[in-house]
């Protein structure tokens, strides 16, 4: 199974016909919230393609955090391991969209700031293969996680996001980095990542200590890196409406192939043909497709 020690936020997203400047009141055309944060939207995508998936986290002891929990079980991801801090809010991302499609964000760690080392060690990991890490929690549990991973014999795979440097003691617990250009330019220390030059961020970055280092290019696809060997993978064309979540559903659905022992190869096959269909609708979990579409669509 594949466990996932991450953010969970609470999208409230707000859609205005212009941005209100400092000091104004203005009224807005809808109000909705969307379950988020990167590592329950990394657990949903794996979930929907099958495969059992714990998420550890933490909430707020408000009403967002019944509610991302249970989001949770309904995706049928085990949620025992997102725990309820008392005294702070469950992780929020404020979002004004207007109409002509600019945003305007502030997120709020809340809880997700309180994860801590102690829970890092808490986790139960026997039957798990492989734990998937990001950013959106404090570094100090991230790295906490990887080593208490690599300890259980499970494989990390962390995606770097949002982009920031690592701690040189991070670098040798991973063993599979995923990454978009963005992320790989900072950890680079590159001018630029691009479809040309992907390969050879991929091989520096691989040197660090990740054995497969995957670089994904949006509407161009993904660069994969192991054994001095890279290989570049096209995406399909589509008519992309909302790419928010294109990174976190081809990490889900690249883990859920992983740990049923697919290739590489083909594990990041299925993992673009994910990612190609949930760039067609909007949203972020809402997007994300079942193994069933992946399968009829390609
Ligand atoms: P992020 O969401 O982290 O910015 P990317 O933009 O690289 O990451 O997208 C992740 C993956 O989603 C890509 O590797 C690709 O497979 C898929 N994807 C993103 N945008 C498109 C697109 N316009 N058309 C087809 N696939 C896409």
């Amino acid at each position: 199974s594949v466990a996932v020690f991450g953010s969970l936020n609470m999208d409230l997203v707000v859609r205005v016909p212009r941005m209100p400047e400092a000091g104004e009141t203005l009224t807005g055309r809808s109000f909705l919230t969307n379950p988020g944060g990167k590592g329950a939207n990394q657990a949903v995508a794996c979930a929907r393609q099958g495969a059992r998936v714990a998420m550890v986290g933490r909430v707020g002891d408000d009403a967002f955090g019944a509610e991302l929990r249970s989001a949770l079980a309904v995706q049928g991801v085990d949620a025992s391991g997102v725990l309820e801090t008392p005294g702070v809010s469950t992780g929020v991302a404020a979002i004004l969209v207007d109409d002509g499609a600019q945003n305007c964000i502030s997120v709020v760690p809340g809880a997700n700031g309180q994860v801590a080392e102690a829970d890092a060690d808490a986790m139960r990991l026997a039957g798990t293969k492989l734990l998937l890490l990001q950013l959106e929690v404090p570094m100090a549990a991230v790295l906490r996680a990887a080593q208490v991973a690599r300890a259980a014999g499970c494989q990390v795979l962390l995606n770097p996001a949002p982009a920031q440097a690592l701690p040189e003691a991070l670098w040798p617990l991973v063993d599979i980095l995923v990454l978009n250009e963005i992320e790989a330019k900072l950890l680079g220390g590159l001018a630029d990542v691009h479809a040309g030059n992907a390969a050879e961020a991929a091989a520096q970055l691989s040197a660090r200590g990740p054995r497969d280092v995957i670089v994904t290019l949006g509407a161009e696809g993904a660069v994969w890196f192991a054994d001095g060997k890279s290989r570049h993978f096209p995406a399909p064309q589509v008519r992309a409406v909302d790419t928010t979540a294109a990174g976190d559903t081809f990490i889900g659905a690249l883990a859920a192939l992983l740990v049923e022992g697919a290739t590489m190869d083909r594990a990041v096959e299925h993992a673009i043909r994910a990612a190609a269909i949930a760039v067609t609708r909007v949203g972020a979990q809402a997007s994300m497709p079942t193994r069933a579409e992946v399968l009829t669509r390609s």
